[in-house]
């Protein structure tokens, strides 16, 4: 019985393992295939494949910052893209895009602090995304510093990154990234669908038309999702024919969840791995 799970970060992104600890600790803690899918960056791929320990497999892939919607009625989601050519053009110059405009964003974010008199600057939330794709854990990172939050979670609470200071990203259309990791020959699967701790979701609708452009599968199995929530999941996967997958979504210690924490069944991993052009690494 392997243990697979596909949706794991690095500080190639928010994650606090470097690439390469990553996949130490992926096979440490007894996985068979380890899938490195940092926000909006393919920049963790070379360091994690050097890196591979003997026997573990190694999925390359990313967490695409998405869009639905129109303008504040929108909705933010996360797809999941796993082998696909990271030199494609198109596909190339959106993810540089995405993290071009996570850099504006988390300066203007550490500017509104500024401007209330909070001790952090720039240079250190810089300093800790360590030229990797910046996120909010990173400003958490300065605010926890600075004595005003003593966690990540804590920094996330509407009186700080979670609305207060809140600034929205420009990310990518979701049919536009379904079909650009497509191109790229890669295959998409949904994170975290159905999270409604993480605000609003998505309608079944859209998932359904998704599902006919092309969407590859689901994220049931994850921490944000209540039972009920992954049952739902499952349920529509299975009527879409969509594939289902399981994962910890590791961020190192931005998060309490362990690797492998939820574990992807190996006929869905084969299925993921049969639809794509790019191939694992080989444990
Ligand atoms: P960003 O990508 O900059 O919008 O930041 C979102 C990231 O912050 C997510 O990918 C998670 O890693 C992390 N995150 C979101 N909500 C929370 C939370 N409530 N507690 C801790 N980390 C969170
Ligand atoms: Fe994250
Ligand atoms: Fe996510
Ligand atoms: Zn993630």
């Amino acid at each position: 019985m392997s243990r697979i799970d596909l949706h794991c970060h690095s500080t190639a992104s928010d994650g606090t393992l470097t690439p390469a600890a990553l996949v130490r600790a992926g096979a440490d803690a007894g996985l068979d295939v380890l899938a490195i899918t940092d926000h909006d960056t393919t920049g963790g791929w070379e360091q994690a494949a050097a890196a591979r320990p003997a026997g573990l497999t190694l999925v390359r892939g990313a967490e695409l910052s998405c869009w639905w919607g129109e303008g504040s009625q929108g909705i933010a989601l996360h797809l999941l893209a796993y082998l696909f050519d990271p030199g494609e053009p198109l596909l190339a110059a959106e993810l540089a895009r995405l993290r071009g405009d996570r850099e504006q964003r988390a300066e203007k974010i550490v500017e509104k602090l500024r401007a209330d008199g909070v001790p952090i600057t720039w240079a250190e939330v810089q300093e800790y995304a360590a030229g990797g794709s910046v996120g909010r854990p990173h400003i958490a990172q300065a605010l926890i510093r600075a004595g005003l939050v003593g966690t990540t979670t804590e920094a996330f609470a509407s009186a700080w990154l979670g609305a207060r200071y809140f600034v929205p990203k420009s990310d990518l259309d979701v049919f536009e990234a379904v079909r650009s990791v497509r191109d790229a020959g890669g295959v998409t699967v949904f994170a975290h669908p159905r999270a409604t701790v993480r605000g609003r979701v998505v309608p079944d609708r859209l998932i359904v038309a998704l599902a006919e452009s092309g969407l590859f599968g689901l994220e049931a199995d994850h921490e944000d999702h209540t039972p009920a929530e992954r049952r739902h999941v499952r349920e529509l996967a299975e009527r879409l024919g969509l594939a289902v997958t399981g994962s910890s979504d590791f961020h190192g210690t931005h998060k309490t969840v362990e690797l492998g924490a939820h574990t992807t069944a190996p006929e869905m991993y084969e299925k993921i791995v049969s639809a794509a052009t790019g191939v694992p690494v080989l444990g």
